[in-house]
């Protein structure tokens, strides 16, 4: 799913990306230092701005570690200034919901940041003993030991607010989980997120910080309703819902050029390639074209792929996804009774989900 994020490597067999919010963060540093006349320099700055990345990062990494020792792992995250957001791959094993092992992975945060202070206070005790940590908690870049303690601190409380997607909140999907569908207990937990989020925002009159907060609890709750939707729809709906019944199909004695002046009248990408009453094997427009530039024409039998899954029609999508992405492959025919009745190719599939995650949403919408 797209995100305004840039990757930023594999940890702990998760993918992390940094959210472009980061970027605004110097800015807004030192538009909010300058407000408050604090002098400071641009190194001192970004040392700031790299301390709430590193806190950031280290919380997930709390979050990931806890998911790897309840196998639960093996997903993206992208990382906002005060935690991260999960973000959705359809091509991942569905993971059955448990409220106690979701309770753990969202409290591991916490604990971490909490573990962090606590460690950065002992270290900063010792190499700084003349930097002053109590009791002022206001972050600045002029006294940077307290910007680690604090930062690791405000981590730490803020995310135990009960507001989703922050852990809290989580906690409380959690516990809604237990008497809900997942995508009732995400609903629910984001609705109470967004009466945060907007006392966050009027907060913020009082202190910026607080706008930045707020903004990231709506953006994030938008990001992860999206994500529980998308997820819903690929659960609930079934092949026969969304598959391309007319389609064009090719033979294995055909040429390439007859091929593709046959791909040149359709929209399709990929094809089934069927002998009499079976299929044989499938073959993409891009193969075609790619064996006629280097190798001039031929016969399809000998381009195709003979190595294809099929899926029944009653198969979800999120099965379909799995199939395809496990095989590397675009097209999945699909059969009943034995017989072709339909395909599902990535392009359809991507498309198609869109469609009907926005017909959920006016529905709901409309409820
Ligand atoms: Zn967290």
């Amino acid at each position: 799913m797209r995100t305004l994020s840039i990757p930023a490597g594999r940890i702990l067999g998760v993918e992390f990306r940094i959210h472009f919010v980061f970027l605004l963060l110097f800015p807004f540093i030192s538009f909010t230092e300058r407000t408050a006349q604090i002098a400071s320099t641009p190194e001192r700055l970004t040392a700031l701005t790299f301390i709430l990345l590193a806190s950031a990062v280290a919380h997930e990494m709390g979050h990931a570690l806890a998911e790897k020792l309840a196998n639960a792992g093996r997903r993206a995250v992208v990382i906002f200034p005060i935690g991260g957001v999960t973000v959705f791959d359809e091509a991942q094993p569905e993971v059955t919901p448990d409220w106690k092992r979701d309770t753990r992975i969202a409290l591991a945060g916490p604990v971490t940041s909490l573990v962090l202070a606590g460690i950065a206070a002992l270290v900063s005790r010792v190499a700084v003993p003349q930097a002053s940590l109590w009791p002022d908690p206001s972050l600045s870049s002029t006294n940077l030991p307290h910007a680690v303690v604090w930062t690791n601190l405000w981590l730490a409380g803020i995310n135990m607010l009960p507001a989703y997607p922050l852990d809290g909140g989580r906690v409380l999907r959690a516990v809604f989980s237990r008497t809900m569908d997942p995508v009732s207990a995400t609903r629910r937990a984001i609705s109470i997120g967004r009466g945060f989020a907007a006392a966050f925002f009027l907060s913020g009159i009082w202190n910026s910080w607080f706008l930045l907060i707020g903004a990231f609890l709506f953006i994030a709750g938008q990001m992860e309703e999206r994500s529980a939707v998308f997820q819903s729809v690929l659960e609930t709906v079934r092949l026969e819902d969304i598959m391309l019944t007319d389609f064009a199909t090719l033979s294995p004695a055909d040429t390439l050029e007859d091929a593709l002046e046959k791909a040149v009248h359709c929209l399709q990408d990929d094809f089934p390639v069927i002998r009499g009453a079976d299929m044989v094997g499938v073959v993409s427009k891009q193969k075609i074209l790619q064996t006629l530039r280097n190798d001039g024409n031929g016969y399809v039998q000998s381009v195709m792929n003979r190595i294809f899954d099929i899926a029944p029609k009653s198969e979800t999508l999120a099965s379909a996804f799995r199939k395809l992405s496990a095989r590397n492959a675009s097209i999945l025919p699909v059969v009943h009774d034995q017989q072709l009745v339909g395909i599902v190719t990535l392009q359809n599939l991507m498309h198609s989900m869109g469609l009907l995650a926005e017909t959920r949403k006016l529905r709901n919408a409309a409820m």
